[in-house]
């Protein structure tokens, strides 16, 4: 049943069952919180002392929680949970031709070192992505594969924006107040295209990055040279959101893939991610010299690769 609670201090918290019912809050209470997980939230409220009004809990809405094998890749909802997430790819990365899933090997990578199993457990993918965290593990890698979300307003219209356009700020997203996030397309991969993940923390287990990324090439072969006909450089912690290194992007299409590229790649991209000294923080040289340590290491996997 759909439930309506309200709290000390006035609090009102909903729990729509239809998607209908869910945009009605948001149309009536433009400053709604969606919930799902409430692992940022909850943090929120308890120790940021920040307070929200009303609550509306996104779990039982089937539109968000659909996870839809297509030709054209994985329709994700928005409230799907980390875990949910998992076993899915799990599954696709045994039913399709291999090289269709290198973006699913990634994220089931990824998602292995996020949190711990409780948060995956709870955690959303929309909560996640919405959040906008400058360390999010997971939004360089939507940005990386090309993912599209589709966003809905409260009277129905909906619109999709690729995933390297959505951030825009320091927790800042491309959401007016009347639009939520609907769902997370993840197209399946070319051949001759690969992605890979990256985070660096100060724990293996259950820590939060200092960088981490999402790279992807896309390359072709003409008479027996590889040249990159795409690519996706995205990195986290080195900005106040995940960012995309769209200079050394732009420089790597077209050229040859080889040890020249290497280099030369490795000098525009050092130009590319700019850390004052004084960023915040710290770690500017150790966080610099990961941002290209991931290149080097992706370049010599997609190289293996291609042996
Ligand atoms: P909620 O707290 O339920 O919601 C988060 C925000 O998203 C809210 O502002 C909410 O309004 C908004 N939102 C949710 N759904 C929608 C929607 N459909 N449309 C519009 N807005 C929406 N993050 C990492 O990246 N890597 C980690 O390793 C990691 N480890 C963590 C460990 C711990 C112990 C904790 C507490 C958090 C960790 N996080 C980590 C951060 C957090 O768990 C994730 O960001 C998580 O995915 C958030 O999902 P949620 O469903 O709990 O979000």
């Amino acid at each position: 049943t759909p439930l309506s609670l309200t709290g000390f201090g006035g609090l009102m918290w909903y729990r729509p069952l239809t998607l209908q019912h869910a945009l009605d809050l948001k149309a009536k209470y433009p400053d709604a919180k969606l919930i799902v997980g409430n692992s940022e939230v909850g943090i929120e409220m308890r120790l940021k002392r920040l307070q929200y009004r009303v609550l509306v809990s996104v779990t039982h809405v089937p539109e968000l929680n659909v996870l839809n094998v297509k030709d054209d890749g994985l329709e994700i909802g928005a409230a799907v949970r980390l875990s949910d997430l998992l076993s899915v790819l799990r599954k696709v990365v045994t039913e399709r031709d291999v090289h269709e899933t290198s973006s699913c090997r990634a994220l089931i990578e990824q998602l292995k070192w996020f949190a711990g199993t409780q948060i995956r457990n709870a955690a959303s993918i929309g909560g996640n992505i919405c959040t906008a965290s400058p360390i999010s593990d997971l939004n360089p890698l939507w940005m990386a594969v090309g993912a599209n979300f589709r966003i809905i307003d409260s009277k129905g219209n909906s619109r999709t924006t690729l995933a390297e356009n959505f951030f825009l700020g320091y927790r800042k997203v491309d959401l007016a107040s009347s639009e939520i996030l609907l769902s997370v397309f993840l197209p399946w991969n070319k051949r001759f295209e690969y992605v890979k993940e990256f985070k660096q923390s100060h724990r293996r287990d259950d820590d939060i990055a200092i960088v981490n990324a999402g790279l992807r090439i896309h390359l072709q072969e003409t008479s027996e040279i590889w040249v990159v006909a795409d690519a996706s450089i995205a990195y986290g912690g080195v900005a106040p959101c995940s960012l995309s290194a769209k200079k050394t992007k732009d420089f790597l299409i077209g050229k040859v893939w080889d040890q020249n590229l290497l280099q030369d790649a490795l000098k525009v991209l050092q130009n590319d991610i700019i850390l004052k000294e004084d960023a915040p923080g710290g770690m500017v040289e150790f966080r610099k010299s990961l941002t290209l340590s991931f290149f080097f290491k992706f370049f010599l996997w997609v190289s293996h690769q291609l042996d």
